[in-house]
């Protein structure tokens, strides 16, 4: 057995039980791992149309058959379970290193069900599971829980858990491990809030096995050369982290401010990566086997965290119209603290600016801090009160969609699917607008970056206004991002690494014979059979859609001026390319094709 370890970890909270199984290897190479593998029990084991918070939906855990290798990046962890924010099959990851310790202890996946009585923590240790009380938990930020499990398991022990968010059941709630990384969108925090379930701390002392050591020396120095040579990964996400985005997008005209009401912020410098680094970062840090080390520790007064990411300045900032890095690096702590989503939470606080600035939301309501754009005050308390669930955030919790429609504004939501848009205007990049539109998890930059191409040029410079070639662009980068999520590396290696790249890698290490072809076969086939979980849901083409702010209302200013975006040109399209019926619903061609 190489790469996997063969083990599922299966945990019944109602009746404090567990046992361990055999993983179906043939499965699991089918569907990669991951997200794949996750999906596919998901949809095996779980009714697509539960809902989402009750003790029969499942919180499953998976790590990749690279998670915990000596791969790039090889670290990763993906939770996969049905969404309380957006009804769609849900898988969201996350690097650190708890991914690769869970790998250590010997197992592949951990399937949680039902609920349990009280709060309670997993602790697993190789062999030794122990369903322990959590009461002394409840309550406790995200560092303070950390901190507590680290004091009872000194010896290396990595902890997973949920903060206030998760346990208030706010819809944007996010799993965080190692304290400052977030398996983030999606609401999947608030699952495992919904089964009393804290924590769960992992310690392993084994040792992935490798198929053949000397291939993976040969295939591993060529991988980290690409990235190292490449300019994205090798400079400016080392230099700068995500945040050298910042300009990039604004100068492209497709940063979203005051809540997509326009697409450039002319304040964007003063939030940008290059003045992070100047006035604010403290150190820079990397997950697991990690060359890129994108990662970074900003200080401000007292207060030391990890992050922002771009999308982070992005949503406090230019889409709530503020240009106070202190307040993002505040309310991007107290996301961290409070375990909720960045970018649902900025965006959450846009809309309610905008409905607001709208009069919609009134004075009474605000509890003393305007929902005004450009008040950095408010970003940093509105956040806190999402995560505590208080008074107006205990609504705003319930993410922009369900907040806007509450106030009969359900246009203001900048979402797909529920899901709250990132740091990416489609009008100006359609591409990347198609992308947002057809994504099985809604309004997502991580399910295909087509930013890469339309913007940075990488693997090749895409006109971003041009439509031609953008639905089968789409596809292969969706299909490829299903296939990288799934192996257990970070998205980001895929600005330097082909699919051969990732075939070499996993061929090395899992003794599979994978191509570049299969690679990406297996992505399309990952992605439909989350597509037929949507479908099972209810979730169909009516929800392949854009805000219809995006459809209808030019870019008013700055370089992309007078665009809007051209969805119902691109779809047609994009059903076709993708082997589906006009409908949006794979064909039963497509279907036995990929042997699903
Ligand atoms: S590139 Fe950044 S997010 Fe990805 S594994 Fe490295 S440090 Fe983590």
């Amino acid at each position: 057995m190489y790469g996997y370890n063969g083990k599922i970890l299966r945990v019944n909270l109602k009746e404090k039980s567990f046992k361990v199984e055999d993983l179906n290897l043939d499965m699991a190479k089918k569907y990669i791992g991951g997200r794949g593998l996750g999906t596919k029990i998901l949809t095996d084991e779980v009714d697509a149309n539960v809902e989402p918070l009750s003790s029969e939906n499942k919180f499953i855990v998976v790590a990749g058959p690279l998670t915990g290798t000596p791969t790039p990046t090889g670290g990763r962890y993906m939770v996969v379970t049905k969404s309380p924010l957006s009804g769609t099959v849900a898988s969201s990851n996350s690097g650190g290193y708890w991914g690769a310790e869970l790998k250590a202890a010997g197992y592949d996946v951990i399937i949680v069900e039902e609920k349990a009585e009280s709060p309670v923590y997993i602790n697993i240790d190789d062999d030794s599971i122990e369903i322990k009380d959590a009461d002394f938990l409840w309550g406790k930020t995200v560092s303070e829980t950390t901190k507590a499990l680290e004091q009872i398991y000194p010896e290396k022990t990595k902890v997973l858990t949920i903060g206030p968010g998760g346990e208030n059941l706010s819809k944007m709630a996010a799993v965080m491990n190692d304290i400052d990384r977030a398996a983030g969108r999606s609401g999947v925090g608030a699952v495992m809030g919904s089964k009393n379930l804290k924590a769960i701390t992992v310690k392993g002392t084994g040792k992935v096995k490798i198929h053949d050591e000397a291939k993976l020396k040969e295939v591993f120095p060529k991988a980290v050369k690409k990235i190292r040579e490449n300019g994205v990964t090798g400079e400016g996400l080392p230099t700068f982290g995500t945040a050298v985005l910042v300009n990039i997008i604004n100068e492209n005209g497709a940063f979203p401010t005051d809540n997509f009401q326009k697409a450039f912020f002319d304040k964007a410098e003063d939030i940008s990566g290059e003045t992070l680094a100047d006035k604010y970062l403290v150190k820079k840090t990397a997950c697991y086997r990690c060359p890129i080390a994108c990662g970074r520790h900003c200080k401000v007064g007292d207060l030391e965290a990890g992050g922002p990411e771009y999308e982070t300045i992005w949503a406090f900032g230019a889409d709530c119209g503020v240009s106070d890095l202190e307040a993002v690096i505040k309310a991007n702590y107290w996301c961290n603290e409070m375990g909720i989503d960045t970018i649902s939470v900025g965006a959450t606080i846009a809309a309610a600016m905008e409905l607001y600035q709208k009069g919609y939301i009134k004075d009474e309501e605000v509890d003393g801090t305007p929902l005004e754009f450009g008040n950095s005050e408010a970003v940093i308390e509105w956040t806190k009160k999402i995560g505590r669930a208080d008074g107006l955030g205990a609504k705003m919790a319930e993410g922009s969609h369900r907040l806007a429609k509450s106030y009969g504004a359900e246009d203001l939501s900048m979402s797909v699917k529920k899901l709250e848009l990132p740091a990416y205007d489609p009008r100006a990049i359609q591409g990347q607008g198609l992308q947002y539109a057809t994504s099985n998890r809604g309004g997502c930059h991580v399910r295909g970056y087509l930013i890469s191409p339309e913007i940075l040029g990488l693997p090749e410079k895409l006109d971003k206004f041009s439509l031609e070639g953008k639905a089968q662009w789409a596809k292969i980068f969706q299909d490829l991002t299903a296939s990288i999520d799934s192996l257990g590396l970070c998205l980001f290696t895929s600005f330097a690494l082909g699919p051969e790249d990732y075939a070499d890698l996993y061929n090395a290490v899992c003794g599979t014979d994978h191509t570049a072809e299969t690679i990406l076969e297996a992505g399309d086939r990952i992605w439909n059979i989350e597509k037929l979980f949507n479908l099972e849901a209810g979730i169909d083409k009516k929800q392949d859609k854009l805000p219809k702010r995006l459809l209808e209302e030019p870019i008013p200013d700055g370089p992309s001026k007078g665009w809007t975006h051209k969805l119902d040109e691109l779809l047609p399209e994009y059903y076709e390319v993708r082997g589906w019926d006009k409908e949006g619903v794979p064909t039963k061609d497509k279907l036995k094709q990929l042997d699903i």
